[in-house]
């Protein structure tokens, strides 16, 4: 019988399921009825499912239609011969055994019938034995073709199905052989980690694990663990191809050895065994473990800025106290807190206030060295632990880098901030043994900043106790102030010094509180901005300075004005000019007279609606003066846009005036650029006579501060006025 194709055993293969173990039909192909007949009686006996044609043509319509086991094919037929049957059969790869039966005796008939694919070649007469002899041998040939094809086909299937359940496991598959190298892997590597399965196979395994972990991979790879802790679980984080971020598996490895007849095994009381390889799978776990991490982050984070939050800092400040405790070294904790945040966010909206914290840490951050922990408490409120800090002067220097940091502009969705901050500090062990005690301390040194001024910092002190300031019932009271008539304005001149006249006299708000006695508007004002009462507060200063003023005309005093500050929050409200407009046509004030005092700061972050209200104010003749100019960084062209007449020179640079030329030089250059911007400049804070002399020489003329006048109630201005009117030169002495 010729070799197999492999186009014949797969058509054997697709025919499998045509076979079953009952006995397979013969059919007997013989023109001579009587030799059909007796063929027929003998099969039949002898337990075979028989039938019977008389034709070639018939015999191959009958193989095309039905399973035919054995043909027993005689050879000398009318038409179509036993020959042409026989090669029918081969030509068409049909699967059944011809036992040739036939009269001719020729050894070259015999040969013939062989090649042409005959199982066995019985002469006429034959001898019973010899046929059943034959047929039963070919039959049981037949049994174990079949059943050899079906096992055939039950391994290939399950070869096929083992393929698919490990080429669609969601884990990567492999062996690696004795040495280390991959000896198979499946199809999921090349989703998971980019590469071709022909890139791996004959690779160690090492080329695959990402360095931090090669150490932990090879300790466990060659572990070797027999039984059954054979298998070994190792988290491990393996190189993709196309990306430098490895991803996290968790391995389960085994392994693979083979016992002294070369069956593999598992079992630890066989011995001999031979270590051929590792088999392993390897689950991707990075999504769980990125998740974990974001879920642990959050718990730690503030997710705004991304620093620590309250939980972490407690946690490091715990830790840090006790290093500190058993070293008996120091520490420091600073509280800082934004000044007038709370304005920007609510005058240029959440996401710019959001955006503007975010610019604030990044900042915070670069002032800080490795072991310093800086958190989010939430809010503009950020506090920072410094652990490796021995002296004080170690905490200032940080606060006053941080101070400086802030001071530079930040450009914040086309805006640009000017900020600055307040900071408190407290040390270990002199202003607290605890967590709690140190935080709070900070916490009051922080409110005493913002006490005296804001934008510095300052140590905790005893005496600070626990601020007002910082007392929750404040607002209530600020609240009650109002209607209880408790606030006050004092007066404080802004002289010419060359003429001795008074030219204006500045509000200033003061506070009578019941228990406090009077309290300074840097007490309070921020919170009034906070809280929006500014506006209420800032309407009833504008009502009764102007309504002062009138009564100064009234006596006689035609030319002085009156200066007001007014905050972001009162300019942004709705209908301000005309509330002003208004005020003044009650009071029968030309515009002129009154003078609106708007920080530097506040300026700058002031939106194109305010300063709308500011050229309309301008419009009708009342003055608009910078406070506290050149603490905040206007630049020249911003002020040009802006409807301005004074620049207030900012008295922390008149104060240091003795003794510092650096800051001698920015009064100069700022008289000099209001000069050439035609503004006019009052110097603020002027105490000694040294800085009078100083600003007189660099011909600034007009200035205001102690030496000149205190701020005084209102009772006492008509004296101070009139006496001005009649001796000019008196004020400057
Ligand atoms: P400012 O507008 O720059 O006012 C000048 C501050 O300097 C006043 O403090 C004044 O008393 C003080 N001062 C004047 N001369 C000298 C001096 O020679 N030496 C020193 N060391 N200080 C001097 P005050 O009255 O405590 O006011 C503080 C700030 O509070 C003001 O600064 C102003 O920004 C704000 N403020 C005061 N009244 C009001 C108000 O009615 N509305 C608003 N929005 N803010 C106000
Ligand atoms: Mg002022
Ligand atoms: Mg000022």
């Amino acid at each position: 019988m010729p070799l197999k194709t492999s186009a014949k055993i797969n058509n054997e293969l697709n025919d499998i399921s045509n076979f079953s173990d009952a006995a397979e039909k013969i059919l007997i192909v013989d023109d001579e009825k009587l030799h059909q007949y007796s063929l027929k009686e003998l099969m039949t006996k002898n337990g075979y499912n028989v039938d019977c044609v008389s034709s070639g043509e018939q015999a191959i319509e009958k193989i095309q239609q039905e399973n035919i086991g054995i043909v027993l094919l005689d050879l000398n037929l009318d038409g179509m011969n036993g020959d042409d049957v026989m090669q029918f059969i081969s030509d068409n790869n049909i699967n059944t055994t011809i036992i040739v039966v036939s009269g001719e005796t020729s050894f070259e008939a015999a040969e013939n019938s062989l090649k042409h694919g005959a199982y066995d070649y019985i002469r006429k007469p034959y001898s019973i034995d010899n046929l059943l002899n034959s047929v039963g041998n070919a039959s049981k040939k037949r049994q174990l073709e079949v059943a050899n094809l079906k096992m055939h086909a039950q391994l290939k299937e399950s070869e096929k199905l083992h393929r698919y359940i490990v080429n669609k496991s969601p884990d990567i598959v492999y062996i690696l052989d004795n040495k280390g190298r991959f000896t198979f892997i499946n199809k999921r590597v090349e989703t998971l980690l980019g590469y071709r399965m022909k890139e791996i196979i004959g690779k160690h395994y090492t080329e695959l694990v990402h360095e931090e972990d090669l150490e932990k991979a090879q300790f466990k790879f060659n572990e070797r663990r027999t039984g059954k802790r054979a298998s070994i679980n190792i988290e491990l984080k393996l190189r993709c191809k196309n990306s430098t971020h490895p991803r996290n598996f968790d391995n389960r490895i085994l392994p693979i050895e083979i016992n002294s007849v070369g069956v593999y095994s598992s079992h630890d009381t066989e011995e001999n065994k031979k270590f051929i390889g590792t088999y392993g799978i390897a689950r991707d776990i990075t999504d769980r473990i990125e998740a974990e991490e974001i879920i642990r982050f959050q718990a730690y984070h503030d997710m705004l800025t991304r620093l620590p939050n309250r939980t972490l800092l407690n946690d490091r400040l715990n830790q840090a106290l006790t290093h500190a405790k058993r070293n008996k070294s120091n520490l420091s904790v600073m509280f800082l807190d934004l000044d007038r945040f709370k304005v920007i966010n609510d005058t240029l909206g959440h996401i710019v206030g959001d955006h503007l914290l975010q610019a604030v840490a990044m900042r915070l951050r670069h002032c800080l060295r490795e072991g310093d922990t800086l958190a989010r408490l939430g809010g503009d409120e950020f506090t920072l632990l410094l652990p490796e800090v021995k002296y004080r002067q170690d905490a200032e220097r940080v606060a006053r880098k941080i101070i400086k940091s802030l001071k530079m502009p930040f450009k914040i969705d086309n805006h640009e901030l000017f900020i600055s901050t307040s900071i408190g500090i407290s040390h270990y062990p002199e202003d607290g043994e605890t967590m709690e005690s140190l935080i709070k301390h900070a916490d009051i040194a922080m409110y005493s900043v913002k006490g005296n001024g804001k934008n510095g910092y300052q140590f905790y002190s005893n005496n600070m106790v626990n601020d007002f300031s910082h007392n929750l019932s404040m607002e209530n009271d600020l609240r009650r102030a109002l209607e209880g008539e408790q606030f006050r304005i004092y007066y404080q001149p802004q002289v010419d010094i060359e003429s001795g006249e008074i030219f204006a006299m500045e509000a200033l708000i003061r506070w009578q509180h019941p228990e406090r006695g009077l309290i300074s508007p840097n007490e309070f004002i921020e919170l009034a901005e906070e809280t929006c009462l500014i506006k209420q507060i800032g309407n009833w200063i504008l009502q009764n300075a102007c309504a002062e003023l009138k009564r100064w005309r009234e006596a006689g005093l035609n030319d002085v004005r009156v200066a007001i500050n007014v905050s972001a929050v009162q300019l942004e409200q709705n209908g301000f000019v005309d509330f002003v407009l208004n005020i003044l046509s009650i009071n029968d004030i030309p515009g002129k007279y009154l003078e609106i005092e708007i920080t530097e700061n506040t300026l700058m972050h002031d939106t194109d609606n305010g300063i709308l209200k500011l050229r309309e104010l301008s419009n009708y003749g009342i003055k608009i003066a910078v406070d506290d100019f050149g603490t905040g960084y206007s630049s020249l062209n911003y002020l040009k846009r802006l409807p301005i007449d004074t620049l207030k020179i900012d008295q922390s640079f008149v104060r240091d005036i003795s003794n510092n030329d650096e800051d001698s030089s920015i009064i100069k250059a700022i008289i000099a650029m209001a000069r050439g911007l035609n503004l006019n400049i009052i110097a603020e804070g002027v105490e000694t006579k040294t800085q009078l002399k100083k600003l007189k020489s660099w011909r600034c003329k007009n200035m205001q501060g102690f030496l000149l006048g205190q701020p005084m109630p209102s009772d006492d201005t008509l004296v101070l006025l009139k006496n001005n009117e009649n001796n000019r030169m008196s004020i400057v002495k």
